[in-house]
């Protein structure tokens, strides 16, 4: 199985890209796989517009799963590392991708108990999953646009797959007018480092795995021409360019909101150039132009 793992920082296309991915017949994906089921509910409702107790796709797969010994339920499908119940847990599980040595540290502690018996159980859990929905699907690849850099390091890791890296990007002044759209209490600030803290997160996951085989797909060059940009992905992936148009209902994907709507036309959205105030533009360019600049935004 070849895992196509889809990184970015929210509001940078990921869904987009996801649901034009899911038109090729190799590549099953369910989106998010992370599901975060702590995240409002639009977001676990499935793309069929049925939540997980009702999807009819979602339902034979998760009878697949438990079939095959899994503690998988509609409610819970527990794919995302880390446990609410426990303050520790979550903190050692969600930290940010850091230094070689942080790593080991982490490593270690996660290979101890209690940690090592629910890490291990959600990894299997991610790893049924995967195995079942593509070979649903009858494809080669699956794709997982958890975006969480923390959750692709658990992949590498486990060395369970091979895995493809497809590394989103946009320019982070869009992103944050995005952000600030959708939560409007965010501060310029705060989404500023954010994003970069993103971008560097990414930086050290390169450290750790230098021979990591990663793609970098532009926001801005996808919209401009969805299909140059497909055929370059389809090439890294090793697969051929066989896309359909995109229809909906797109499948049974998660994601942000998008994947609900119906778009007319791909039109790139550069909102942010009569949006972002003069004031939010400075703290931008304060904490994050030099990222951006290094990313080819001027
Ligand atoms: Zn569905």
């Amino acid at each position: 199985m070849h895992l196509v793992y889809l990184t970015s920082c929210s509001y940078s296309g990921s869904t987009l890209l996801t649901l034009l991915l899911n038109t090729h017949p190799q590549i099953a994906t369910v989106g998010e796989l992370k599901a975060n089921i702590n995240s409002k509910q639009s977001q676990i409702l499935c793309s069929c517009g049925q939540n997980l107790h009702h999807c009819a796709f979602w339902t034979t797969i998760i009878k697949r799963t438990q079939r095959l010994g899994a503690d998988i339920q509609a409610d819970r499908l527990g794919t995302q590392f880390g446990y609410p119940e426990s303050k520790l847990f979550q903190l050692v599980c969600h930290a940010k991708v850091r230094s070689r040595w942080f790593e080991n540290m982490r490593r270690f502690a996660l290979s101890r108990e209690p940690f090592a018996k629910t890490f291990t159980q959600v990894l299997m859990r991610n790893r049924l999953l995967i195995e079942t929905i593509a070979d649903h699907k009858g494809g080669t690849h699956f794709l997982d646009s958890s975006k969480d850099v923390v959750r692709l390091m658990y992949f590498l890791q486990s060395k369970y797959w091979q895995i493809s890296v497809i590394r989103m990007v946009r320019d982070g002044r869009g992103t944050m007018n995005s952000f600030q759209k959708h939560f409007p209490s965010l501060s310029p600030r705060k989404i500023a480092r954010m994003w970069t803290g993103v971008d560097r997160q990414f930086e050290n996951l390169v450290r750790l795995f230098p021979e990591m085989r990663t793609i970098t797909v532009r926001y801005e060059d996808l919209v401009d021409d969805v299909a140059s940009q497909l055929k370059r992905i389809a090439l890294f992936l090793n697969l051929s360019p066989n896309f359909s148009e995109l229809d909906f209902p797109t499948g049974h994907i998660f994601g942000n909101d998008m994947r609900l709507k119906r778009i007319e036309s791909i039109r790139l959205d550069e909102s942010w150039r009569q949006q972002l105030s003069p004031s939010a533009l400075q703290i931008f360019e304060q904490i994050a132009g030099p990222t951006n600049r290094k990313l080819g935004y001027d």
